[in-house]
C-alpha cells in the first residue's frame, strides 16, 4: 500500500521581499530595519566575525508547537560547525498563545515578528528570530504543504502543526529528523545558498530549482522538500548534510 507521502509534495520556500520600512529613521527602528533585509543579505555577518562575535537565536514557539530539544541541539551544532562565532551561540526560547488563526500568509508572520521580536542586531552580536507556529502556511494547496518559509534576512519560520501531522507516526519520518532537516534548510537560504547571497564558488545551482544545489544528497537539493525526499527520510538515521559544493560557498563568504 502507498502511502500518502506519495501523493503530497512538500516544499520549503523562500520569500523574496524587499524591506520596506527604510524610510523611518529613529535609532531603534534603524536597528531594526538591519534585520529586515532580505534572504541572504547577512549571510557574510551570520558566517564570520568579522563584524559579530556571537550570535542570539530567539525561538518563539505556540503553545503545544515546542520544537524538540534535539532539534535545538542539532540546530545549533549545524550552526557551530559552519560560523565563526568566538563568543558563542545563545538560544533564548519561550512560548507565545495560539492566536487561533487556520492560516498564515508571511505577511501575517512577519506581523507576528515585528510584535514579539525581541533581539535585534547589537554592536558585535547578530540576532536571529524564529517561529514555531501552529496554523498552515496560506501556500499549501491540496498537493503541496510549506514546513518552512526563510522571509527575511535573519528570519524564518517554521510551521510545526504541519510538521507535527507529518511525522511520528507509521510511514512517517522521525519528528526531530524532520524538524532539523527543515530548520537547517531554511538557515541554510539565510546562509545565502544557493546563489542567494553567498556567491557559488563553483557552478552548482539547480536552474530548475532556483536557489536550490543540484546534488542530489545535500541539504539544499530540492527533493529535500519533495515527496521523494520525504519518503527517503522514514528510514534515515541521521539528517541531510550540506554538500562539499555548498561548503566551499560558505567558506568562500567568511564561513568555516
Ligand atoms: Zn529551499
Ligand atoms: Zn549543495
Amino acid at each position: 500500500m502507498k502511502h500518502r507521502f506519495l501523493f503530497t509534495l512538500f516544499s520549503l520556500i523562500i520569500f523574496l521581499g524587499c524591506s520596506k520600512e527604510n524610510s523611518e529613521n529613529n535609532d531603534n527602528t534603524l536597528n531594526k530595519n538591519n534585520n529586515r533585509e532580505t534572504v541572504g543579505f547577512s549571510a557574510n555577518d551570520l558566517l564570520s566575525d568579522a563584524l559579530f562575535k556571537s550570535m542570539v537565536i530567539e525561538v518563539v514557539y505556540v503553545e503545544g508547537y515546542e520544537p524538540s530539544q534535539a532539534t535545538i541541539t542539532n540546530f545549533v551544532s549545524f550552526l557551530t560547525d559552519r560560523t565563526f562565532k568566538p563568543n558563542g551561540i545563545l538560544v533564548e526560547k519561550r512560548a507565545i498563545p495560539s492566536r487561533g488563526n487556520d492560516v498564515y500568509s508571511i505577511a501575517a508572520i512577519a506581523d507576528i515578528e515585528r510584535e514579539l521580536r525581541q533581539n535585534y542586531n547589537s554592536e558585535d552580536q547578530i540576532a536571529v528570530w524564529v517561529l514555531f507556529t501552529d496554523g498552515r502556511s496560506d501556500q499549501d494547496s491540496s498537493t503541496n504543504s510549506v514546513l518552512g518559509t526563510a522571509y527575511w534576512n535573519t528570519s524564518f519560520v517554521i510551521f510545526e502543526e504541519t510538521i507535527q501531522e507529518l511525522s511520528n507516526s507509521t510511514f512517517e519520518p522521525d519528528r526531530t529528523l524532520l524538524e532539523t532537516t527543515v530548520i537547517n534548510h531554511e538557515f541554510g537560504h539565510i546562509l545565502g545558498l544557493t546563489d542567494l547571497g553567498s556567491p557559488m564558488v563553483e557552478d552548482h545551482e539547480d536552474l530548475a530549482h532556483p536557489k536550490h544545489c543540484d546534488v542530489e544528497t545535500c541539504l539544499m537539493f530540492w527533493a529535500i522538500e519533495s515527496s521523494a525526499g520525504i519518503d527517503a527520510m522514514v528510514n534515515m538515521s541521521s539528517v541531510p548534510q550540506l554538500d562539499v559544493q555548498c561548503i566551499a560557498d560558505l567558506r568562500a563568504n567568511g564561513g568555516k
